[in-house]
């Protein structure tokens, strides 16, 4: 046995070693916690995984509007409107069946009977509906302005409305500034108060740091589409697309190998990045190289299916979101009917499909879910605490589900893009 296992992780080297970091990192962020270190020193500790996620994050853009913009200009418009309609279908039918699996489970099991609930008074004012997440989709997919798609998406938010809460309840409630340590970063912070201050809330339509896939990706989309039609004349661009592709890989490559041995073979790797840094699409590129290099993949599919996949098809988060609103359905011994059981499968799935692809987006759009069926959004807090561990999970659950999407789809759809490889990899070869 121990032969066998020197000889897999020697075959599967980079695999092991991103297994061992995680694992390592898990232990020494246990162990660190237990100190009680200080803000500066978290920092100085974490920078190491701060330059990773950089690195990531720095590939997102040109990775997307290469694949995307090379991908489809090469795609005859018949096999690329083909592609397109069946990734769509595939996603949205995939992520209902989560839906579907996490209601009977949640169901079944009943985590939530029995849990005593600690009093937090519900907060008055309005609150944030499906119509205004789809509002925010339709906005991300039109940005007003690209370069400012690439930091800052579009996003309607309930903030505390600090004048009406202190005339309604007379407290002298204290007020925090974000902090290093506070998960929820950029959002203010209440002590409790005895007795607890009635926080009102009001709803703004702003935007929020983190980059808009989702508008970036119609824009590229948009632009390989019709690149493919021009033909030669659009060749030149198409040729800068395919150059940066590369460079994009090569990149990748050089930012995940640590060691010489051999290629890794199969998605782990990208499951394990999924695991590490909670984001599906920082995860991208390490998805988009596993896919190519150890799956081998149709090029052209998985620049079109996991771009898109990693901004619209989050299984894990849908699933998620409708467990966990079962969830605080039985914590508040609140029965739901079989109509309000349908109205979560459906706002989960559309939940998901506007949460972006970064850590804890599905627990801010998880209050459309709740209050499509009358639950207290207020009762996020009984999850918030152990989010950032279901996050890892139903983020490599996400990832997973883009991957196998792209393989699925290059196995459908493989008559029509035949023909199509034949002709790029001469042209490659040509180049
Ligand atoms: N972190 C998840 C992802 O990036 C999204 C979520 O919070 O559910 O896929």
């Amino acid at each position: 046995f121990r032969e066998w296992v020197k000889e897999y992780c020697k075959r599967n080297g980079l695999l092991t070693l991103s297994v061992l970091a995680v694992m390592s990192g898990c232990v020494v962020g246990f162990t660190l916690r237990s100190l009680n270190l200080s803000t500066q020193a978290k920092i100085y500790f974490s920078f190491p995984g701060e330059l990773l996620m950089r690195m990531l994050k720095m590939l997102i853009l040109p990775l997307i509007t290469s694949s995307l913009m090379s991908g489809l200009s090469a795609m005859d418009t018949k096999a690329s409107g083909r592609l397109g309609l069946l990734t769509i279908t595939y996603y949205l039918w995939t992520t209902f069946i989560a839906v579907i699996v996490g209601i009977i489970l949640v169901l079944i099991i009943h985590p939530g009977t029995g849990i005593e609930k600690e009093g937090h008074k519900a907060s008055g004012g309005p609150v944030m509906t499906s119509a205004d997440a789809l509002l925010d989709l339709i906005r991300n997919m039109i940005p007003s302005n690209l370069i400012e798609a690439t930091f800052q998406q579009y996003k309607t938010e309930l903030v505390p409305n600090f004048k009406n809460s202190a005339k309604s309840s007379q407290a002298n409630f204290v007020y925090i500034m974000p902090d290093y340590e506070n998960p929820k970063m950029g959002h203010p912070v209440f002590l409790e108060l005895t007795p607890p201050p009635e926080i009102h809330y009001k709803i703004v339509p702003g935007k929020s740091s983190g980059m808009n896939v989702l508008g970036i990706v119609i824009f590229s989309a948009t632009m390989g589409l019709l690149l493919g039609r021009m033909g030669s004349r659009g060749s030149p661009l198409v040729n800068v697309c395919l150059c940066i592709n590369e460079c994009v890989m090569k990149i990748i490559n050089a930012a995940m190998w640590k060691n010489p041995f051999s290629y890794i073979r199969g998605l782990l790797q990208a499951l394990v990045i999924a695991l590490a840094t909670s984001s599906s699409s920082a995860t991208l590129p390490i998805t988009m190289k596993c896919l190519l290099e150890n799956c081998h993949v149709d090029r052209k599919i998985a620049r079109f299916v996991l771009p898109v996949g990693a901004t619209i098809n989050m299984d894990g988060t849908a699933l998620y979101e409708a467990v966990a609103a079962i969830f605080i359905a039985q914590v508040n011994e609140y029965e739901l009917d079989f109509g309000q059981l349908v109205t979560i499968s459906i706002t989960a799935t559309a939940a998901s499909i506007g949460a972006a692809g970064i850590p804890q987006a599905g627990l801010v759009t998880m209050v459309i879910v709740l209050t499509s069926v009358g639950l207290p959004p207020d009762d996020i807090s009984l999850i918030v605490a152990i989010d950032w561990i279901l996050d890892r999970f139903r983020t490599m659950i996400n990832v997973l589900g883009d991957a196998l999407a792209a393989g699925i789809m290059a196995h459908v759809c493989r008559k029509d893009f035949q023909k199509d490889s034949q002709s790029s990899s001469n042209s490659e070869r040509v180049r």
